[in-house]
């Protein structure tokens, strides 16, 4: 089988941008660097990613709504710290047609201030709360480092959840909820991942925390694919979100967010992928199954006939199936629909028909499997498992093989991935160690804490309250 010109274990970076152009999955020539063109391929497949997240949505009744793009820069700058945080980032709108605008109007980087203005009319009572909506649009921030498709864009596919509630006890079970929504959404798409609550210097501007969600990518550097803020009153109180409490007494709203981006994709390319392309998760492939006949002269139509049977039987069954019967030879579709990462293809030829039977293929072992007619959809549901649970194993291999936990500075600097010390909490301390091994810091983990009894910092040598990780990151 061909494979691609640059090898995943070689060169990750250029086999990345290699396989998004062949895969057809965008085009990166429109004439604003960090602005593709979603193809049809690959926004079909963030398509099937973002109904996946409307389901944990509808499942955690949040209620899907649409604010505008464009923000008045006077309720943008109602919350200092958020504006100190994206200012250099912003777009702005100054002129409309010939005339100059008397306020200037900027491309939302996100939409706490377009949102929170309404939310502020919206809620009046306690029985207005909790008040749970989302949106899935496109989002601006002025990069200006090295863009990269999918994983450092200036429009941004963006899909944001936002929260009013009660109280901060009332907001931190949302939290936990959206913690669990991680953990489904990225189980299905079979990549592993770790929550880190972000350092107070590089946590989002205006949370009270903020809590990353991070995958490891084969190049040994992070991606962050998510972010759940609590942002406890800080919005709440420059936007006036108050309600009137059962007691008569009015209050702030206490309020969450939760953000991922199209660097799903991305993550999806770079760690599932192999040298012959993409390898997509059964649950948002946009074709699960192709069907490739394998036509021989004289047998023609009978094998088409039969092929078409199986097709039209998938099609039924709500499985995303297509018939490629493309006058070329079947090595080439297999070519094409393994670089596109279709999980499973079927093959079916003369004496297949014969044996009343179709050969499937993981795209993963590209082992061929015999499997007699009627027992096709049940051996789907099986291939789809199976390669499920192989991508995320595999994936889950990457990560924890790439821990390293030490306790020495001269320990870390041997080691590559993610890098975790003991930490006395001193801001400074952690900035050094950042800067001696020239990796950021991600934060501490949030789900399994490692005691860090009798440990100290590395750095001060005071007793360590907890441990850091550290990464290169994208
Ligand atoms: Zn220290």
């Amino acid at each position: 089988m061909p494979e691609t010109r640059y090898k995943k274990d070689e060169d990750f970076n250029e086999w990345y941008n290699e396989i998004v152009e062949l895969a057809d999955l965008c085009d990166k020539r429109y004439p604003i660097k960090g602005m593709n063109v979603w193809r049809p391929y690959g926004w079909k497949l963030m398509s099937y990613v973002d109904a996946l997240i409307r389901r944990e949505m509808e499942f955690t009744r949040h209620q899907e709504v649409y604010f505008p793009l464009l923000i008045p820069e006077s309720l943008f700058n109602k919350e200092a710290e958020h504006i100190e945080g994206f200012g250099g980032e912003v777009y702005w709108i100054t002129h409309a047609g010939h005339t100059e605008l008397e306020e200037r109007w900027l491309l939302r980087p996100t939409s706490e201030t377009a949102m929170y203005p309404i939310f502020s009319l919206w809620i009046r009572s306690h029985a207005d709360l909790p008040l749970k909506v989302f949106q899935i649009v496109n989002t601006f921030r002025y990069e200006t480092k090295q863009t990269r498709a999918f994983i450092r864009v200036r429009e941004i596919h963006f899909f944001e959840a936002h929260t009013c509630h009660s109280d901060f006890e009332d907001a931190e079970r949302q939290i936990k909820e959206d913690k669990e929504m991680a953990s489904r959404f990225f189980y299905e798409l079979s990549l592993p991942f770790l929550f880190h609550k972000r350092p107070e210097w590089d946590k989002f501007a205006g949370a009270f925390y903020t809590i990353s969600i991070d995958v490891l990518m084969p190049s040994l550097k992070t991606l962050q694919l998510g972010s759940i803020h609590q942002y406890r009153d800080n919005f709440s109180k420059p936007y006036e979100i108050k309600y009137e409490a059962e007691d008569g007494t009015h209050r702030y709203c206490h309020q969450t967010t939760y953000g991922m981006s199209e660097r799903i994709l991305g993550a999806i390319i770079g760690i599932h992928g192999d040298n012959r392309g993409l390898i997509i998760p059964p649950s948002v492939a946009p074709i699960q199954v192709v069907i490739v006949p394998i036509i021989f002269k004289g047998k023609e139509e009978q094998v088409l006939e039969f092929s078409k049977k199986v097709f039209e039987d998938l099609k039924q069954r709500e499985i995303r199936v297509h018939l490629d019967d493309r006058d070329i030879t079947p090595g080439s579709k297999y070519y094409d629909w393994e670089l596109k990462g279709v999980p499973l293809r079927i093959e079916i030829g003369p004496r297949d028909i014969e044996e009343n039977q179709v050969i499937l293929v993981p795209r993963d072992t590209g082992e061929k499997k015999p499997v007699k007619i009627d027992s096709i959809p049940m051996k789907i549901e099986e291939e789809f498992q199976g390669l499920s649970k192989r991508l995320y194993d595999n994936a889950l291999n990457l990560l924890q093989y790439n821990i390293n936990k030490v306790s020495t500075i001269e320990e870390a600097k041997n080691k590559s991935g993610i890098i975790m010390l003991p930490w006395c909490g001193v801001d400074n301390c952690a900035l050094e160690i950042e800067e001696i091994l020239d990796k950021s810091t991600l934060g501490e983990p949030v789900e399994e804490k490692p005691s860090v009894e009798n440990m100290v910092c590395p750095i001060c040598g005071k007793p360590a309250t907890t441990w850091l990780r550290y990464a290169k990151t994208y």
